[in-house]
């Protein structure tokens, strides 16, 4: 059983809508647990996942147990394109001022229970009409914005939080975004197409003395929302909060602020179990004067994200625009390597030239990305940093007793990944583990290949 405890939405301020807007508050709603048949839905292989507008969500660090699977009876894919729910809108406002860069809306729809979703997946949206071919319109995926309870608190409902995509083309013709323009003009009572739900990236940690750190920009904050009410504005037998969510949201003005009223209530409720920062890059700015980005905001927590990094329950995910990624492990990979010993980072040219002359070669990207192609070397070994799990890239936990088993603590090795990043973590880990003659490789496989240096495609790992 779960009960709604506080069901008050509040929107920016808006001239079209009320600055808040109370659901009806209900009691003791039965929550059900639902289980269906398992069916594996990857959003687009992760490292960072890209959408149209927002880049899919990536949980980017430890996770080191869990006692039960995350994923547990949880439902993907019940509606297909070709045979989808048909909810009705009941509600549509918009969320975003006047003044904002763009229109956000926030739209709930019926369900009557037909599509069990969970917190931090998504759904398909068929919009009505024909494309330009005269054929029926793709769906687009959309994070659901809602707890699984939904917005009214009787798990009938589901919402979303969409962006109206307008742009100008090549031709100086104003271009409006099929689905997202059909989602923000529905009106209570008009038909949606809902198909889904799918995605098991996003799932909320069944630990509930989890730390969370949520990273959104703009209509990224979706899954947060859906986090964030189960987490404190719901009760559930099952369920009781006890850890740390750290919500960091990046917009671009202050009209363009999502949720914010209702993040701050949640704040006032639990000032110990939640932090929120906000950053507003077009009026905000840091010491130095430069413009306040999410990354901006996240670097005056820096050391103390570290260490809540560096626990074994703390799980970090990211939601919304392309490129947020990057930024973040600036802030990220010079604290990883400050607290081990000194990284050692040389470009391909002179790796190449130490694997040549005997190093070992150690790729750290996942198996599927090793078997896609390697660097020809002829002492080579995969042990990867990172895993590829339902939830995500989830640090491996082994890593470091892996690499032990495999090698000495002498021996000589170039640690490469994809790009840089995963092998500056894994030479920092190795480093502070005792290893002596580590080196990280700028640039990894990307940049190997980019210099047409040999690689071979193979899934077989020779052995040292
Ligand atoms: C897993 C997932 C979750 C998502 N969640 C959300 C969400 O919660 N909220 C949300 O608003 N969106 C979300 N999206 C994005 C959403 O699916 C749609 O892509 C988005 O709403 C645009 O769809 P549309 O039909 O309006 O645009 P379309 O008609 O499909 O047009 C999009 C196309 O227009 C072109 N285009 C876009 N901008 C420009 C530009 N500036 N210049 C030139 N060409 C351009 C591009 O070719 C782009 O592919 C999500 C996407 C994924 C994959």
């Amino acid at each position: 059983m779960a009960s709604v405890v506080t069901v008050a939405v509040s929107f920016p301020s808006s001239s079209t809508v009320p600055t808040r807007t109370s659901f009806s508050a209900l009691d003791r709603v039965p929550f059900q647990k639902v289980s269906f048949q398992y069916r594996d839905f990857s959003i687009s292989g992760r490292g960072v996942s890209i959408r149209a507008q927002v880049t899919t969500e990536e949980p980017v660090t430890k996770v080191v147990k869990e006692s039960k699977k995350q994923d547990e009876g949880v439902v993907v894919n019940k509606f297909k394109p070709k045979d989808p729910y048909t909810g009705r809108c009941l509600l549509n406002t918009k969320i975003t001022g006047d003044d904002a860069p763009g229109e956000t809306w926030h739209m709930v729809f019926s369900t009557e229970g037909e599509v069990p979703y969970r917190e931090g997946q998504s759904i398909g949206v068929v919009p009505d009409g024909i494309d330009k071919n005269g054929k029926p319109h793709k769906l687009r995926l959309y994070s659901i914005a809602s707890s699984a309870l939904g917005d009214f608190g009787d798990s009938k409902t589901v919402s979303l939080c969409v962006k109206r995509l307008v742009y100008t083309n090549d031709n100086g013709e104003v271009v409006k975004g099929v689905c997202s323009n059909f989602l923000c003009d529905l009106k209570p009572g008009n038909e949606v197409k809902i198909t889904g739900p799918v995605g098991k990236e996003m799932l909320m940690p069944k630990d509930p003395n989890a730390t969370i750190i949520m990273l959104a920009t703009g209509t990224g904050i979706a899954p947060f929302r859906s986090f964030l009410w189960k987490i404190f504005f719901e009760k559930h037998e099952d369920y009781k909060f006890n850890g740390l969510a750290w919500l960091f949201l990046g917009v671009p003005t202050s009209s363009s602020l999502l949720y914010k009223e209702e993040f701050e209530k949640m704040k006032e409720k639990s000032p110990e179990n939640f932090r929120l920062d906000f950053a507003v890059s077009r009026e905000q700015t840091n010491e130095k004067g430069e413009k306040m980005y999410i990354q901006t905001r996240m670097a005056e927590y820096a050391q103390e994200l570290w260490e809540l990094l560096k626990k074994d329950n703390t799980f970090v995910y990211m939601c919304g625009l392309k490129g947020m990624e990057k930024g973040i492990d600036e802030i990220m990979v010079p604290l990883a390597a400050k607290e081990g010993a000194d990284v050692v980072t040389i470009d391909v040219h002179a790796a190449k030239g130490l694997i040549q002359s005997g190093y070992v070669y150690l790729d750290v990207r996942t198996v599927e990305e090793f078997q896609k192609g390697h660097v020809d070397a002829t002492k080579i070994i995969n042990i990867p940093y990172m895993l590829s799990t339902p939830k995500g890239m989830v640090k491996n936990p082994n890593f470091v007793k892996e690499v032990s088993s495999a090698c000495n603590k002498q021996d000589h090795f170039i640690v490469g990944c994809k790009s840089g990043v995963r092998s500056q973590y894994a030479t920092t880990d190795l480093l502070a583990d005792g290893f002596k003659n580590v080196k990280d490789m700028e640039g990894g496989y990307m940049e190997w290949v980019k210099n047409k240096f040999h690689v071979k495609v193979s899934s077989d790992i020779e052995e040292l």
